[in-house]
């Protein structure tokens, strides 16, 4: 007999990864009402599953107050009780925002890039990972297509009935590499949907006896998984505002200044968007990852994308255009992630920043040789975060030291091992 289901009430710590507590189904509506109780030094644990030194010790005491708008239902199966994963913030025994609390965090910016602007995100994560223990396929085949049904269908499936509005699920270059897209949403929705999307893959697959890795780079000479953020822009009438024809590359002046703010702070972003030792083996030139710090037009070496649009089949320029972060990873928080770049944007639509070059198509690499370079490693990326006093400045002072405590004790847990043996230590907690 299946046993009754339980309700997982969730939230996504500092290393990018979805943990919580569970209760029986039966206390559902109680838990919406009341959540579960949770603890502040929990934002301190590591990827490895280790507590940094933090500034909460061990006292304190949290809830996780569900949003009812995040459930989704994965449906029983065989011996696995049917279970609803609902998302949380994280917040103080008397229901106040906690200010550490991530979800919080994006939910915050977004309310502030309305309040300066009165503009809203539309978003969406594309999630790359690798299957273990499948046939050798080639890059983007049907054999490969076919080679992991009926997980495939079965995702798209449970994706649709969760109301996760999959896009595209395609057999991608790297070897055993998948990606999931989603369809654009609103911000604080697509980063909700980028901490269910990674949970729900990973349990499909084990229920399929399978492993799944969404580590940036599982071989230094591999293909990385990365996840790539599109970001939008509406106005209070939902018009979107990024595309002008008349500019080059068609985008707008106003985009063109939320680009600034992204590139001037990227190389502090990059402490929370890429936040892994491994994630700077991924973000080297000549891997379509992001190779320096540049806007350009349909360009998958930019860290600021222009996307394409296409008009065949009535399709609308202005409705489509968008503007891809890439360099980011599944071992990011993608409510930080998307926190910050909401943040940065709003700082270069509001404040004074040199208007970045717009590199167009048929830029070729001699020409791109002068462009700014990625942080060569995650220390590096750690000390931008602490020094840039506006970036530091969006965070609680306790978020930013514990996010720089657990990512230094990341760190120090992989000192001394060489790339090959990082990215096998990374894969094996992605
Ligand atoms: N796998 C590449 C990355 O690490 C992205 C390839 C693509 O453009 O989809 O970001
Ligand atoms: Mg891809």
């Amino acid at each position: 007999m299946t046993p009754d289901p339980t309700v997982f009430v969730a939230t996504s710590d500092l290393a990018g990864q979805m943990r919580g507590r569970s209760v029986p189904a039966s206390a559902l509506d109680s838990v919406l009402r009341r959540g579960v109780g949770w603890v502040p030094a929990d934002l301190a644990i590591t990827a490895f599953g280790a507590i940094a030194a933090n500034v909460f010790g061990s006292t304190g005491d949290l809830r996780l107050m569900p949003d009812a708008a995040t459930q989704v239902e994965i449906p029983a199966h065989k011996d696995d009780p049917k279970v609803t994963v609902v998302l949380a913030d994280q917040t103080l025994p008397d229901g106040t925002p906690w200010a550490c609390c991530p979800r919080t965090f994006a939910r915050t910016a977004l309310e502030d890039l309305r309040a300066a602007t009165g503009l809203d995100v539309v978003a969406s994560f594309e999630h790359e990972f690798m299957v273990a223990g499948l046939p050798k396929t080639g890059p983007f085949s049907f054999e490969r297509h076919r080679s992991i049904e009926p997980f495939g269908s079965e995702l798209v499936a449970l994706l649709e009935g969760a109301g996760l509005e999959p896009e595209n699920w395609l057999p991608e270059f790297g070897a055993d590499q998948f990606e999931i897209t989603l369809q654009p949403a609103p911000g604080l929705v697509a980063a909700d949907r980028a901490v269910l999307v990674k949970e729900l893959v990973r349990d499909l697959a084990r229920r399929h006896g399978r492993r799944v890795t969404f580590a940036p780079l599982l071989h230094p000479d591999g293909s990385g998984n990365g996840v790539h953020v599109h970001l939008s822009l509406r106005d209070s009438t939902g018009a979107p505002v990024l595309y002008d024809p008349t500019r080059p590359a068609g985008l707008s002046a106003l985009g063109h200044r939320f680009a600034a703010g992204v590139l001037a702070h990227a190389p502090a972003l990059l402490g929370l968007t890429a936040p892994s030792p491994a994630s700077y083996l991924r973000l080297t030139p000549h891997r379509w990852s992001a190779g320096g710090i540049f806007l350009a037009e349909r360009n998958r070496e930019a860290l600021l994308r222009i996307c394409p649009t296409s008009t065949v089949g009535g399709g609308d320029t202005a409705g489509q255009y968008n503007l891809e972060f890439r360099p980011s990873d599944a071992t990011a928080n993608p409510w930080l992630t998307l926190g910050v770049l909401v943040r940065a944007g709003l700082a270069g639509l509001t404040g004074e920043y040199d208007e970045p070059t717009i590199w167009p198509e048929t830029v070729t690499e001699p020409e791109l040789a002068g462009v700014p370079t990625l942080p060569s490693g995650l220390g590096e990326a750690l000390d931008n975060l602490a020094a840039d006093p506006v970036v530091a400045g969006w965070f609680d002072p306790d978020l930013l030291a514990t996010h720089l405590a657990v990512k230094r004790a990341e760190l120090a847990a992989v000192a001394g091992l060489d790339d090959v043996q990082l990215c096998a230590k990374m894969a094996d907690v992605y």
